[in-house]
């Protein structure tokens, strides 16, 4: 048989680029499969570079919730490219987003603009030493927080994929000061503050974990969480990278309810550019050079093209209907989860708002380590079969998939079908 396209240009990459990809988990290592090469996108549709039009449940990972190529952010996009695409001095859009990320959310009175996620949380847990002039952090087992030397403790999918307990490159003294409790375990959370009095600089968190495939918060979890970091003057930091927009247009914490004192976000405020940000508190905030003696910079931070794309689609999320949305994923999902389980396996499918994960086990779903207890090989073949029919899901037990407001009933149904036809 010949090799299809996207087998021809994985082969080229294979030769200059690690792995053959920018990011590990596109490899399709766990599930055994090589990468499809993407050669347009609309919508909730991708095609690929072989020519087959698949429905992505993938949504680049988070950033696409009103789905590819939306009108009003490609034309936002063109029109700021035509403009200059950086310069290295402020402009009108930066402030635009700030403002409209600090209206959205009561905790945040302050943001700073930067490149991505990990520079976000990277910056925050900076900014929370220096605040606090303490060192350690805590996080949770199978959390993903960037790829920040600190964060590289037991970090969730990217690294549980591959089963490296943390990874080479980074010191032991750097991981020394990360502290690890399970998810949605508060007693282990209290035990590491008792048994650091004084140390803890903050507590990072993902409120709904969406990087050990997606795991809810019990009721009491965050609140408990709040309630400790105030007891023991850490600051309580909510990385809402992935659901900041997405479970609400005020996040996981307008969602729960919670104030915390900075927040990190990415993925959705960039449209699909390249973005991260963190704000919160401006009493921390003002800590920031040049305002305050934290350093954090950046040369492209504040990207025109990017405030550009992150304003348009903001602007489009804050009238949209995040209630319906999430009515037709409940349903989706009840039906995908009856149907698998008609075929005699056992399969938990948890969801909220937009996002969801098929876990093939029928043990309770509390944290990373009942995660993992999940069946792989089920999944490795349910991945593959969907993926035939082309359904794009994300290519690991181990992750989150992502609906857009652009999925409509019809590739609900197509995916429905698709299960249907899956056989064990
Ligand atoms: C994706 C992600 C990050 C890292 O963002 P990048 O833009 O990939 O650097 C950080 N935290 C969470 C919760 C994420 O999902």
């Amino acid at each position: 048989m010949s090799a299809t396209r996207s087998q021809e240009l994985f082969a080229r990459a294979c030769n200059v680029i690690p792995g053959g990809v920018n990011s590990p988990v596109r490899a399709c290592r766990n599930v055994h499969c090589d990468p499809l090469f993407i050669a347009s996108a609309q919508g909730a549709h991708l095609l690929t570079a072989d020519g087959r039009n698949m429905i992505d449940f993938v949504g680049s990972w988070g950033p696409m919730l009103l789905g590819h190529a939306y009108p009003e952010v490609t034309l936002a996009v063109r029109e700021a490219a035509l403009r200059g695409t950086s310069y290295g001095a402020p402009c009108e859009d930066e402030v635009r987003l700030a403002e409209e990320v600090c209206a959205a959310l009561p905790s945040v009175e302050m943001v700073r603009m930067v490149n991505s996620g990990t520079e976000a949380t990277m910056s925050a847990l900076r900014l929370a030493r220096g605040v606090t002039g303490r060192d350690k952090v805590i996080k949770f087992i199978g959390g993903y927080h960037g790829h920040g030397d600190a964060f590289l403790a037991s970090a969730g999918s990217g690294l549980a994929t591959f089963s490296i307990p943390g990874t080479p490159g980074v010191p032991e003294s750097t991981v020394r000061d990360t502290l690890l409790a399970p998810y949605n375990d508060l007693d282990s959370v209290r035990a590491l503050f008792e048994n650091n009095p004084g140390q803890v600089a903050a507590l990072f968190v993902e409120p709904v974990a969406g990087n050990m495939g997606l795991l809810l918060p019990q009721p009491g979890f965050l609140q408990g969480l709040r309630d400790l970091c105030t007891l023991h003057g850490a600051l309580l930091i909510f990385d809402e990278v992935i659901t900041g927009f997405r479970l609400s247009y005020a996040g996981a914490q307008g969602r729960f309810d919670i104030m915390p004192d900075l927040t990190t976000f990415g993925k959705i405020i960039g449209g699909g550019l390249p973005v991260g940000a963190y704000g919160g508190r401006a009493a921390f905030m003002e800590r920031i050079a040049p305002q305050g003696d934290v350093y954090q910079a950046g040369t492209l931070s504040g990207n025109p093209l990017a405030m550009a794309a992150g304003l348009a689609t903001l602007s489009v999320l804050r009238h949209s209907d995040y209630s319906a949305l999430e009515r037709r994923v409940d349903a989706f999902v009840a039906e995908l989860e009856s149907i698998l389980r008609g075929k005699g396996v056992p399969v938990q499918i948890p969801h909220i708002a937009s996002m969801f994960t098929v876990y093939f086990t029928d043990a309770p779903l509390r944290d990373f380590s009942c995660v993992q207890a999940a069946n792989t090989d089920l999944f490795e073949s349910f991945y593959k079969q969907m993926r035939e029919k082309n359904i794009f899901l994300a290519p690991s037990a181990f992750e989150a998939n992502m609906v857009s407001f652009a999925h409509s009933d019809e590739d609900f149904e197509a995916a429905l079908d698709a299960a249907r036809s899956v056989c064990f």
